[in-house]
């Protein structure tokens, strides 16, 4: 019997009301099955907090979603009671290989530049005439992907909570960005987050890694797959780099090299954003896409908010917004993109240290404006690593708008001509505000509210 008939009538545990878990429930629902949304956060008369009240003997499977810990005691109680959970992607997975098994997937992972890089890898396949999806943690999920698009190929941005959990689906390509320390209060420890991320390998026919990034490197001594590095630097065979202002292929190509696009043809062109590029490109490249229509997509490609996002000039200040920098390894690439920088940073660290950041970029920071729950990790990983660069603490202020209001004003009086005013905050946002783009807002409206004085 087929997966998607065989749910009709089945009892199905759902982890997790949220956006991944809704069209999960609609999905499966839509089959006739009988569905149990449990979720420890949220309550409404349709989701339980716990499984007190479930038969366990009676659950047939479980589908996961992101963000559910594989120790998490719900989830315990019922891989005891020997009940097997899958995740939404692979869910979505079985789903395809019934409704659309010829449709391709793609993915891609990474600390940082996920997003970007699945945003430019799908222009890139759509200016290739190509029909192409972007989904997974990026606009809609797998699952609706599956069902609703009529697309032949899916690039999935998968974050490490989802590889944590997802073993089925099967990937023409993959590809690695980068790995560095985020979510370690989620993960217990580097290593537990990076082999997670590197899960994404496991069912790959080709595997995109970036040559530039030693966790990276060094892990991948231990695949067999037919790896494509890609890196800054001249090419060897079976990588992507660049010569002079080209990147080139010399991975995807019978021929001996073959130049894809220029660094003019990427806006910005700091080494973070040619490096995303690449990664899209190789994926795009793995399933044909021609080098004129790589470069024809990056050339109209614009970032999405909140990532070094410019939100005004003024005297010579550059006022930028690059509040999606909740970590240090993307604030890192933030301060390495501009000359000198006033940085506001703080926030949430969530078991991040920050010396190595502090250490690599304080040639570039001219004084540091810190806000926020670990804005005191940062000031002593200043002052232990930095400890001329002039510190200033943000603590009192009656809410978001007034916090910002604030940061912005003790900026203005510090920039001059030939500076950046900096937001990348190393930092999730939630113990001041309700996510990062709210953060980003608020820094822009303080900006503009004060240039406009
Ligand atoms: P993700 O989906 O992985 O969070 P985004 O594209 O949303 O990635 O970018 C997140 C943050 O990381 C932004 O602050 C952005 O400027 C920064 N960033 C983007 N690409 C890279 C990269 N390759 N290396 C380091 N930081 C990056």
């Amino acid at each position: 019997m087929s997966f998607i008939s065989s749910l009709s009538g089945k009892s199905v545990v759902v982890f997790g009301a949220g956006v991944t878990g809704q069209p999960t429930i609609e999905f499966l629902n839509s089959k006739s099955a009988k569905t149990i949304l449990v979720d420890e956060k949220l309550t409404s008369p349709d989701i339980s907090n716990d499984l007190s009240n479930v038969d366990l003997d009676k659950i047939d499977f479980a589908v996961v979603s992101p963000g559910w810990k594989v120790d998490n005691p719900l989830i315990l109680e019922l891989k005891r009671a020997g009940v097997s959970i899958i995740s939404e992607i692979d869910l979505a997975w079985r789903v395809k290989q019934e409704i659309r098994p010829q449709q391709k997937w793609l993915a891609l992972t990474g600390t940082n530049g996920k997003t970007t890089a699945v945003q430019m890898a799908e222009a890139m396949l759509v200016a290739d005439g190509q029909n192409a999806v972007a989904c997974g943690n990026i606009g809609i999920t797998a699952i609706e992907a599956v069902i609703n698009s009529e697309a032949e190929i899916l690039i999935l941005e998968l974050s490490s909570f989802q590889l944590e959990w997802s073993v089925e689906a099967l990937f023409v390509s993959v590809a690695i960005l980068n790995i560095a320390e985020d979510h370690i209060d989620w993960h217990g420890s580097f290593d537990n987050y990076a082999n997670a991320k590197f899960k994404i390998t496991n069912n790959a026919e080709t595997v995109i890694l970036n040559a530039l990034d030693s966790a990276i490197v060094r892990r991948a001594k231990n695949l067999t797959h037919p790896i494509i590095w890609f890196s800054l630097e001249t090419p060897k065979p079976h990588q992507l780099g660049l010569v002079e202002n080209l990147i080139v292929d010399r991975a995807f190509i019978s021929d001996e090299a073959e130049a894809l696009f220029e660094l003019s043809d990427i806006s910005p062109a700091v080494p973070h954003n040619v490096l995303n590029a690449m990664a899209a490109a190789g994926l795009a490249r793995s399933v044909g896409s021609r080098a004129e229509s790589i470069a024809q997509a990056l050339r109209s490609f614009k970032l999405d908010h909140h990532r070094l996002e410019v939100v005004a000039e003024r005297n010579g200040v550059i006022w930028i917004d690059d509040s999606k920098a909740t970590n240090p390894h993307a604030a890192m690439a933030a301060l390495n993109s501009q000359l000198k920088s006033i940085w506001i940073a703080g926030g949430l660290a969530k078991g991040a240290t920050m010396d190595e950041l502090v250490k690599s970029c304080s040639s570039r920071i001219k004084a540091a404006i810190l806000i926020g729950s670990d804005g005191p990790l940062i000031a002593s990983a200043l002052a232990k690593n930095a400890p001329e660069i002039p510190i200033h603490h943000v603590n009192e202020y009656s809410d978001s708008l007034d916090l910002m209001n604030k940061v912005v004003a003790v900026a203005a009086e510090l920039a001059v001509s030939g500076d950046t005013v900096l937001l990348a905050p190393a930092c999730a946002s939630m113990d001041q505000f309700n996510n990062y783009s709210e953060r980003g807002q608020l820094f822009a409206q303080a900006v503009k509210g004060l240039l406009n004085e």
